[in-house]
């Protein structure tokens, strides 16, 4: 059992009623995907406006079908974000394609649109901008961008439930969008994800990449044009994620009240004056009609200045009972694409928010003043390690 004293980065909360569905399931003799699935793929495509929804075993499984569905593949390049899951990466290199990494807007930490369009090549086919936090790019620009050029879209919106744009929920409008609901997410199925589509005949394409390629014929045919995955989700995680439906907008607005006493502590203990970058305030936000859904509240240390780093700090807040997490190093810098030629350097603000990027505690069952207690040990943690 977790110790109940530790504050954890995060909790998933599943209620009773939830739990009781689950062993009805279980007990049902149905456990894989099924009734569950489509009534929880009818609920989202509510939430979505009436789009196009299909449910997957994971947000990463969800985003590969997605570049499937558009038609990404050997020879084409994919522009993303540096600062985001490896699973965004990875999922063009599953395909054959080839990741483009450009630098993030040192404010938002998102994607920045003028580096997204001066790396637009003949080869590019697609833009995946990711949206760290639940906090949406400008969505006008992007999609102006991605009609000049002819670009696909695949937003990564896996953290951005129920954020919006100028008033319209991500997911509602759009190209491709995909969502996960693996356990960190603001909404979970334990593991899971679905995919935002434009017309029916890209449902059914994604349905049929998600087992195997297979259509079924009359009473007893089956045939394979395409071979697909195995990406089905199961009726177990989607009565997860039907328990979890109805209270997204408390959810929500939970975390947004929590993100509100975060920046009144963050000035109660002065982290601006220890050279902590603080995320966009919500008055910037609220002007550029942005309203994220608070999937993480996030700080960038100084870490040059700090003995023992982002890590040193880490511990001490560990060591007073409080978790965070690093979502996340810049994707460039792994092994893996170093391999690529990707070198330090190339994208600065990437490189530099990496490694002093922090994610604090922040879940709709958290007290409203642990947002006061851990701004105190940060200050405290980082005026102990200042160099
Ligand atoms: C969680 C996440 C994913 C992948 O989702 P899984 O469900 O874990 O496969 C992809 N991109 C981002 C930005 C994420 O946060």
């Amino acid at each position: 059992m977790p110790d109940p004293a530790f504050l954890p980065f995060t909790r998933p909360h599943i209620d009773e009623q939830t739990i009781a569905e689950v062993g009805r399931v279980l007990a049902s003799g149905w456990i894989t995907s099924g009734p569950k699935v489509q009534a929880f793929e009818t609920q989202l495509s509510a939430l979505f406006g009436g789009r196009p929804v299909r449910a997957f075993a994971n947000g990463t499984a969800t985003m590969e079908v997605a570049l499937r569905v558009a038609g990404i593949g050997p020879g084409d390049e994919v522009i993303t974000s540096a600062i985001t899951w490896v699973a965004t990466a990875n999922v063009v290199v599953a395909v054959g394609a080839r990741p483009v990494f450009v630098d993030i807007d040192p404010v938002t930490r998102n994607l920045d649109l003028a580096a997204v369009e001066a790396a637009i090549t003949p080869r590019t086919r697609a833009l995946m901008p990711v949206y760290l936090a639940g906090l949406p790019v400008d969505m006008d620009r992007l999609y102006d961008i991605a009609r000049r050029h002819k670009l696909r879209v695949i937003e990564d919106a896996a953290q951005a439930i129920d954020a919006r744009w100028q008033g319209r929920r991500i997911g509602s409008f759009g190209d491709l969008v995909s969502f996960s609901f693996q356990a960190n997410k603001n909404i979970t199925c334990a593991e899971g994800g679905c995919l935002v589509m434009n017309t029916v005949d890209e449902a059914e394409r994604a349905e049929r990449l998600r087992l195997q390629g297979v259509v079924r014929t009359g009473a007893d045919g089956m045939d394979v044009e395409t071979p697909g995955g195995k990406f089905n989700l199961t009726d177990i995680n989607a009565t997860i994620g039907l328990g979890q439906l109805p209270h997204l907008a408390a959810i929500t607005q939970r975390r947004t009240e929590l993100a509100a006493a975060y920046f009144q502590a963050t000035e109660r203990h002065g982290l601006a004056s220890l050279g902590i970058g603080l995320p966009p305030t919500p008055m910037a936000i609220s002007a550029a009609g942005i309203t994220p859904n608070w999937h993480m509240f996030q700080v960038v240390l100084p870490a040059e200045r700090l003995a023992g780093g982002r890590a040193g700090v880490m511990q001490l807040l560990k060591e007073a009972g409080i978790g965070t997490g690093v979502h996340y190093p810049a994707l460039h810098l792994f092994s893996f694409y170093r391999g690529l030629g990707w070198r330090d350097g190339q994208l600065p603000a990437a490189e530099r928010i990496g490694r002093g990027i922090l994610t604090l505690p922040l879940f709709a069952q958290m007290a409203t003043e642990d947002t006061d207690r851990v701004c105190f040990q940060l200050a405290l943690a980082c005026r102990q390690l200042a160099l």
